[in-house]
């Protein structure tokens, strides 16, 4: 087995460090945590000196309705029940007009397959329209998968009209952990890995850019976050359609959490929890495993607190990620007494240490 002082020169020299070289660096982090976020900053600082970006953008859920029930998500609701919504295309526009200023708006939702296809269309048509300035983020490979199957078209069909429409990238979401075994624990009837990678790469040969997410902090393992980071990295030696990787701790969905205490408790080791240490940990490895291929690693200040996001930026990260985010969606979710702020605050955090801030157009620039 190889040690991690000598993994962590490999890397700094420009070499690829391997799955295994992450669960060992993962295993031994606690004795060296120190020199792996030493690498990570290396590294981060030769792709990026010591600039770090943020996009000044908003995020906007338009339904909740959801034909799964993901044992981890608090954000659902069911037909008919109490809480359930869909934003009409009117309230969706006045959501945008809130904040004129913003570059992108990242538009998101539940499986709710009962809205038509040109509810899609319509919404990107009219956004570009209203503000044609504005980048348009929206849907995530479960959503688009189901918009398409909805409408009896292809994936490829349906994607090349949302682009026509405006829809100029995708969420990366639905990967949460790329292993089946544990998809089947903690979002049983999603779909399976294999078909969360077909859409990707579909899209992507689309010419459409996505982010790449990562659910950690519940059941998984190290052995199960290599894995995660190596299919993400495959991918993106192939279609180069990452826009940045955003790691995002388990424990901001609270509501249902009562559901898997049950199954944390017979499968976390005591060690092994999306805590603080974790935050700093996961994207400090996965700079030094992702290096230049995935060019931003991002530690989203409402996701993991800006506290632990500033930290993040000495330890790999280079990216805090959006300003403005949807109370509806988010009324659940730690951190978070605050889910809005201005670019001015953010270049003010980020000068403070010492680094260069800039305001993206939308990721994929
Ligand atoms: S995670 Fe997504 S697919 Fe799963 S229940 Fe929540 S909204 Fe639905």
């Amino acid at each position: 087995m190889l040690e991690p002082k000598v993994i962590l020169k490999s890397s700094l020299e420009g070499r690829e460090i391997s799955a295994i070289d992450a669960i060992i660096l993962m295993q031994k982090y606690h004795s060296f945590a120190q020199e792996i976020h030493e690498t990570a900053n290396l590294i981060n600082k030769r792709i990026h000196r010591d600039v770090v970006s943020f996009t000044h953008s908003k995020h906007i859920s338009y339904t909740n309705i959801c034909r799964y029930s993901c044992r981890y998500c608090s954000f659902f609701r069911k037909r008919n029940e109490t809480g359930s919504f869909v934003l009409t295309i009117d309230d969706v526009l006045k959501k945008i007009a809130e904040i004129p200023s913003i570059n992108e708006i990242c538009i998101y939702g539940a499986v709710n397959t009962a809205l038509p296809f040109s509810y899609y269309t319509e919404m990107l048509s009219q956004i570009q329209k209203k503000f044609p300035s504005i980048s348009i983020k929206a849907f995530s490979p479960l959503e688009i998968f189901f918009i398409a199957k909805k409408s009896r078209q292809s994936l490829t069909e349906a994607l090349k009209k949302l682009k026509e429409c405006g829809l100029t990238s995708l969420f990366g979401a639905d990967a949460d952990i790329l292993n089946d075994k544990l998809r089947k624990k903690i979002c049983p009837d999603k779909m399976k890995t294999a078909e969360w990678i077909d859409i990707i790469k579909t899209v992507h040969n689309l010419g459409i850019k996505t982010s790449a997410t990562m659910l950690y902090g519940h059941l998984e393992n190290e052995i199960h976050i290599a894995e995660h980071l190596e299919i993400l990295r495959d991918i993106q030696k192939k279609t180069h359609g990452f826009t940045e990787f955003t790691p995002m701790p388990f424990g901001e969905h609270e509501q249902r959490l009562n559901i898997l205490e049950q199954l944390l408790k017979r499968g976390r080791r005591e060690d092994y929890f999306g805590g603080e240490g974790q935050i700093v940990k996961i994207s400090s490895i996965s700079r030094i495993f992702f290096g230049d291929i995935i060019k931003n690693i991002q530690a989203n200040w409402f996701r993991v607190g800006l506290d632990n996001a500033v930290k993040s930026l000495h330890s790999g990260a280079n990216d805090l990620g959006e300003t403005h985010f949807d109370k509806t969606a988010v009324k659940n979710l730690k951190p978070r007494k605050e889910i809005n702020v201005t670019p001015a605050t953010l270049k003010r955090v980020i000068v403070k240490i010492g680094k260069t801030p800039r305001q993206r157009k939308h990721m994929g620039v």
